[in-house]
């Protein structure tokens, strides 16, 4: 018998689907399954890495300083108040393994992130998922799921998959009835897609228990870099940097998460495509008879009939080059989520479920 076994609950982690990306057999494929910016990263991005391979045999810096100077004077935000990992998904796994082991439970809800309840294994504590309301975050319910041993709620805002976000007051009012004893996580993984939206900063300012977590993944293009942030109070911050590894961010992925973000044009340009597409696509659905929510998003959360007619719409997708991603196992059996492309993939995208429908009718 093997004597060597892992600690309590890593076995219980199911391991994360990522979104496909290749078709056998298929040329000109578009991806739309993992909300990448159909535009790419910034030129200047591109710039700053090819730049930084001539230094490769230096260490990175250990503190992100100058990151951290440049996200703290774009979102007025204080430096010292902010913590860099590799991918939002490092920050989050920070503070779970910070905050939480075993005995305790890490709240997220129904059609969460899928990440939340790995994070929360990983540390040793137990997820507990609670349900959402029409697609919804419901406050309510993730009041009624506390107990003395919550130590976590994760909350994305906007959500991933449903594209639907709840209002500041909202936030608020889950930050004022929490205890002290137990941590807010807002992921605002999209939060660049709402206009005039912070994420969730200001929360963090008023409640010391509040982390707002934010990546360079999606409307920065560089999901293939992994550079994501956090920023709460001190003291968290302090803590989180404890369990970060020293060199946890690449000398390239600094420069380019850097230059990406001084590059505010590019980034104007492809959030009022997106938000322009969104509708659009949206729209075009609606017409024929494929509702989705109003997208506060890169993506829309396409609704069929039932989970047959979304299997056979993903399968036809298929065969015309477009991938998207099938959301059953965020308890959402009858959608497909479309990441939102440019005009021409949007177009196909339409012209392909059009004759889906039409062949299924
Ligand atoms: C994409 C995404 C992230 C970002 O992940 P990275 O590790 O920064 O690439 C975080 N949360 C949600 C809900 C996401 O969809």
């Amino acid at each position: 018998m093997n004597k060597i076994i892992p600690q309590p609950g890593i076995m219980d982690i199911a391991l994360y689907q990522g979104g496909q990306s290749h078709l056998a057999g298929v040329e000109h494929v578009i991806k739309l399954s993992s909300n990448e910016n159909p535009f790419g990263p910034s030129p200047k991005a591109i710039e700053a890495v090819r730049n930084s391979a001539a230094t490769l045999h230096r260490y990175p810096s250990t503190d992100h300083a100058s990151l951290r100077a440049a996200i703290g004077k774009r979102h007025g935000l204080d430096p010292a108040r902010i913590v860099c990992g590799v991918g939002s998904d490092e920050v989050l796994q920070f503070v779970a393994q910070a905050y939480a082991g075993p005995g305790d439970e890490v709240i997220y809800t129904e059609h969460g992130f899928s990440m939340y309840p790995i994070i929360a294994r990983m540390a040793g504590a137990t997820p507990v998922m609670v349900p959402e309301r029409e697609r919804r975050v419901d406050v309510d319910n993730i009041l009624a799921a506390l107990t003395d041993q919550t130590r976590i709620v994760f909350v994305t805002n906007p959500g991933n998959p449903t594209s639907t976000m709840i209002a500041e007051v909202e936030l608020v009012r889950l930050a004022e009835a929490l205890p002290q004893t137990c941590l807010m996580v807002i992921d605002g993984a999209y939060a660049e897609f709402v206009d005039g939206f912070d994420g969730g900063a200001s929360l963090v300012d008023r409640f010391e228990n509040v982390i707002m977590t934010r990546t360079f993944s999606k409307v920065y293009g560089l999901g293939g870099m992994r550079v994501g942030w956090g920023y709460a109070a001190k003291a968290i911050i302090d803590v989180l940097n404890r369990v970060r590894q020293p060199f946890n961010l690449s000398l390239t992925a600094l420069a380019a998460a850097e230059a990406a973000l001084a590059d505010q044009d590019f980034l104007s340009f492809c959030q009022a495509e997106n938000a322009r597409l969104r509708v659009w696509l949206s729209d075009e659905l609606a017409k024929i008879g494929v509702a989705s929510d109003a997208s506060c998003t890169n993506f829309i959360l396409a609704r069929f009939a039932d989970q047959a007619e979304a299997e056979a719409c993903d399968d036809f997708l298929k065969t015309q080059g477009l991938i998207v991603r099938r959301v059953a196992g965020y308890n959402l059996p009858n959608a497909l989520r479309i990441t939102v492309g440019d005009e021409e993939a949007c177009r196909r995208v339409v012209a392909a479920i059009t004759a889906f429908k039409r062949g299924a009718a």
